[in-house]
C-alpha cells in the first residue's frame, strides 16, 4: 500500500524545526488504487478488490547537528556587516 512519508528536519544547533514537503511512497501492488500497477481500468469492482487507502503515514524525524540555512545566513550576514563596520572604522572604505 502506498503511503506518504513525512519528514520534519530539526536542527540542534539553533533548535529550529522544518516540516518538509510530504513525499509519496508508491508500492508495486497492483491491487493498491494508489500504485502505478494499478491497471487505470480496473473497473467497478476496484471498491471491493483494492486498496482504497494509503497506509498510515511513514514519520521520519531527522536531527542534524548544526543551524539551519536561515540561521547560517543571518550569522554570515552580521559577520558581514562587522567587518564592514570594522574596515569602515578603520578608515578602509574605497
Ligand atoms: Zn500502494
Ligand atoms: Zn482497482
Ligand atoms: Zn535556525
Amino acid at each position: 500500500m502506498c503511503r506518504w512519508r513525512q519528514i520534519s528536519d530539526t536542527y540542534a544547533g539553533c533548535g529550529h524545526a522544518y516540516r518538509l514537503e510530504d513525499e509519496i511512497v508508491h508500492c508495486q501492488d497492483h491491487l493498491c488504487k494508489f500504485s502505478p500497477y494499478h491497471d487505470p481500468n480496473c473497473g467497478p469492482n476496484c471498491k471491493e478488490t483494492c486498496w482504497q487507502y494509503r497506509q498510515f503515514p511513514e514519520q521520519i524525524n531527522r536531527r542534524l547537528d548544526r543551524k539551519c540555512g536561515p540561521c547560517v545566513e543571518a550569522e554570515r550576514r552580521a559577520a558581514q556587516a562587522a567587518y564592514e563596520a570594522q574596515q569602515a572604522a578603520q578608515g578602509g572604505r574605497r
